[in-house]
């Protein structure tokens, strides 16, 4: 065995079906007595139905969270907590509505519980992107790390199918660059293999039977592990570049991340071939990138970078943004070789 450091993260969580009946219970053990429950207008439901079970202990919700987490709205909602006098949030659905809870925390040191309700992971990381003037950034805290996870099972329930996917393997692509990170341990490793198999056994059965409770159990547990292997080493190639076709060609995340997970893989996959077995026995297959590429297809994501919008012209660009700040990849970062990678993923072909 060879040396390592491994940082654990502390965080509280709570897994299980129904369990986020368990909320006041928690909302008292940080001590908090003023609560904002946060969401986005499409869970805002949801959020009335939460603050409603916590009575005296919640100031009601703000329900403006959206995506890549626009420093406006944190504006807005800074104001709401300073008006209500809010002394803790609770983010209640996917990772914008987390993001949004992170963002208030960095600037406030509020407590934070998270309900998540997809499988982005984005929960178990002291990180976060905020959006400024249309510009992404990312800061990393252990201030925008959540106090407690409240993971409900029943709550995913409703994840449509193509977003339960395409999150799935979002989370998916946290766990495979943390096989072959730079901060790679024998731990977080354990939690990555783990994370895989748990959410590509899971995600082919929701596809077929949304309320399908086992396997929406396996995933929502997958993704917690991918989610603190996130929060615990640093990533490469595949989150680079995926940060960077989102935000120059306003790509969707978890899509983006489906598509280009075979590819990354594929490219990295002679420099780091302990990664890629480890995948590979996660996946039960001998060809991870190909296997990955076909997990996509079971679970109907899509495959082709130019089907979600982006213009043929853009591949060059991409490679040009994505090597003009290096960053360390276990394989060499080669111009010729990255845009041939992005070709792939726009075209939809089969990595290689
Ligand atoms: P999302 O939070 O944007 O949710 C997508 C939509 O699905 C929203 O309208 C939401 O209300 C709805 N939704 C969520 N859960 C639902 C459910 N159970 N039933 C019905 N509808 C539901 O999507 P996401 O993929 O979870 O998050 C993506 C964002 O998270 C990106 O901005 C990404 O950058 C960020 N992220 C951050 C980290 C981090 O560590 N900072 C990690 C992963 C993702």
């Amino acid at each position: 065995m060879q040396g390592f450091v491994y940082q654990a993260q502390p965080a509280r969580v709570v897994f299980g079906h129904g369990t986020f009946r368990q909320l006041p219970e928690e909302v008292a053990r940080l001590g908090l007595e003023r609560a904002l429950v946060l969401a986005t207008p499409q869970q805002a439901q949801e959020a009335e139905r939460i603050a409603a079970t916590l009575g005296g202990r919640s100031v009601g919700t703000f329900s403006e969270a959206t995506m890549h987490t626009p420093v406006e709205v944190t504006e807005r909602a800074m104001k709401v907590v300073a008006a209500r006098g809010a002394d803790g949030v609770i983010a209640v659905g996917g990772g914008s509505t987390t993001g949004l809870g992170k963002a208030i925390a960095l600037r406030s040191d509020l407590p934070q519980i998270v309900v998540p309700t997809t499988y982005a992971g984005s929960e178990m990381t002291p990180i976060l992107g905020e959006t400024v003037a249309g510009r992404k950034t990312t800061q990393v805290s252990p201030k925008i790390l959540p106090e407690v996870v409240i993971y409900d099972v029943d709550l995913t329930l409703t994840l449509p199918v193509g977003l339960s996917g395409t999150s799935g393997i979002n989370a998916i692509a946290h766990a495979v660059e943390g096989l072959y990170a730079k901060e790679a341990n024998p731990i977080v490793s354990l939690m990555a293999e783990e994370g895989i198999r748990a959410l590509a056994c899971a995600l082919p059965k929701i596809a077929q039977d949304p309320l399908d409770r086992a396997a929406r159990s396996d995933a929502l547990y997958g993704a917690f592990l991918c989610g603190a292997v996130l929060g615990a080493v640093g990533m490469a190639l595949h989150h680079k570049l995926c940060h960077t076709l989102g935000g120059s060609f306003d790509l969707p995340h978890a899509e983006t991340h489906t598509i280009v997970l075979p590819h990354a893989l594929a490219y990295n996959a002679a420099a780091a071939p302990q990664a890629v077995a480890r995948v590979g026995r996660a996946l039960g297959a001998g060809n991870a990138p190909l296997a990955l590429y076909e997990l996509a297809g079971a679970v109907g994501a899509p495959r082709a970078l130019r089907d979600l919008g982006m213009p043929e012209s853009g591949i060059a660009e991409a490679a040009e943004i994505a090597l003009a700040n290096p960053y360390w990849n276990p394989a060499p970062l080669d111009r010729g070789r990255i845009e041939a990678l992005i070709r792939r993923a726009w075209e939809g072909s089969p990595p290689a």
